[in-house]
């Protein structure tokens, strides 16, 4: 991709009402851009990284038997009507012409429980697993940090229905060991991402939440060092004990939570008598499990943990392209066709490329914008490194750069 044609460009002025630092990098960057409070454009290179962390979510859920489907954003009253969750106060209500109300899904309960019980009727089509990767709707009284919270943000939901209580407990444990695959591919290895227990609601004792350390975090946990386990502030004074060692040496930290993960046990089951008929004829609830993820919010959560003073600082893996290339060559000089000819053999070896050909711009610029936006590697042609036959490579987390040969631009960068 050519940066002189890319939609979304770097800016340097901060955006008035950029409370975070992933707000400000994010729309500095071109990344995202507000369109009201908790609520964005995602641009170009935005899509990019969005639709990176879903392909890894995406891949695991898979991997664990899950299906991926679709379900609407809108859904009429009545299905929570059936459940009484109809008065929850992020819901955004809207009226349908002609009569009726119908909901913006905060989440997906009230949608999939009825949807898998018309098409689940003996005890064979259990277990099963479905998930979606879709915007939510949620009326948050407060949506100031970017895309940490939004009202209309992105989340992948998973359910799964079983026989009985143990294999839910079995799928459960094993969505955990997914969740963690899934953030250590992200970049967010354990000590960033800790196994949290929370309030159950009013489905069970407890929830799973998974809560990355950050000072910009809104919840605060309290963890247990030796075992890497927190107990959410929220339930702290009814179990103010490490859940595996029950050492009370814990220490409290403010965390972003990125995952959570709830038995729903029989309460949605039950809410739409979605039963199923036994070996022996006999009727019973069906038991669920719920596994959510907000990819725009882990997004967010990225950009808050891997930062410094000059921009992102972006994981491999969710990187908008693998290389920066610059050129800071003048129209038509040795420079500039060199660069060009660099770019179309990175192109060839399927090295995804945002290639800085802008003319007009200095150096200093072109520096500046790469490390806001934050590409894993940089590669520079100027008439300095020519001279030497070769580029100046570095590395976004790197503070020095090095000259290498022109023939081993490609080595360097799968090295
Ligand atoms: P929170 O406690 O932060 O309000 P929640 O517990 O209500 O979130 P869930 O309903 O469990 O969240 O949603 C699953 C996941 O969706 C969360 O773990 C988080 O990653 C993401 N998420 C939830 N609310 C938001 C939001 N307003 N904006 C962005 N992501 C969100
Ligand atoms: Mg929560």
């Amino acid at each position: 991709m050519r940066y002189s044609q890319l939609f979304g460009k770097t800016s340097k002025s901060v955006p008035a009402d950029a409370e975070s630092v992933n707000a400000k990098f994010l729309t500095q960057g071109g990344f995202v851009s507000k369109q009201m409070a908790g609520v964005y454009n995602f641009l170009p290179l935005g899509l990019r990284v969005l639709s990176k962390i879903q392909k890894i979510i995406r891949e695991e859920m898979n991997d664990m038997g899950g299906q991926e489907i679709l379900m609407p954003a809108l859904t009429q009253e009545e299905s929570y009507l059936t459940t009484g969750r109809e008065s929850m106060e992020i819901l955004f209500k809207t009226e349908i012409v002609g009569g009726g109300k119908a909901m913006l899904n905060p989440t997906h309960e009230e949608v999939v429980t009825p949807l898998v019980q018309s098409h689940a009727f003996s005890y064979r089509d259990l277990p099963m697993a479905v998930y979606q990767i879709q915007n939510k709707f949620r009326n948050e009284p407060r949506a100031k940090s970017g895309l940490l919270r939004g009202r209309e943000f992105n989340m992948k939901d998973m359910y799964s229905f079983h026989l009985d209580e143990a294999d839910l407990n079995k799928f459960y444990d094993q969505a955990i060991a997914s969740y963690f695959r899934i953030y250590e591919r992200l970049g967010l290895g354990k000590s960033q991402v800790v196994l949290t227990y929370a309030s159950g609601g009013s489905f069970s004792r407890y929830s799973h939440e998974f809560q990355a350390i950050s000072e910009v975090g809104e919840d605060t946990i309290f963890l247990c060092k030796k075992c890497n386990i927190a107990v959410n502030k929220e339930i702290i004074d009814e179990h103010n004990f490490c859940p595996s060692c029950e050492s009370v040496d814990l220490t409290p930290s403010k965390a972003i939570e990125v995952g959570n993960i709830f038995k729903l046990r029989t309460r949605f089951s039950e809410a739409f008598k979605f039963n199923y008929q036994d070996k022996d004829g006999k009727n019973n609830l069906v038991e669920m499990g719920c596994y959510g993820m907000g990819p725009s919010r882990v997004m967010g959560t990225l950009v808050e943990i891997f930062h410094d003073e000059k921009g992102i600082i972006w994981p491999t893996a969710v990187a908008p392209f693998d290389v920066h290339l610059i050129s800071l060559g003048k129209e038509n000089d040795e420079v500039t066709a060199a660069a060009e000819k660099l770019y179309s053999t990175l192109k060839e070896q399927e090295i995804d490329v945002l290639f800085d050909d802008r003319g007009n711009s200095s150096a200093g610029e072109k520096l500046n914008d790469a490390d806001l936006i934050g590409i894993p590697v940089r590669i520079l042609l100027s008439k300095k490194t020519l001279a030497q036959n070769g580029a100046e490579f570095k590395r976004r987390n790197e503070k020095s750069s090095k000259i290498i040969a022109l023939g081993e631009v490609v080595q360097n960068i799968r090295g």
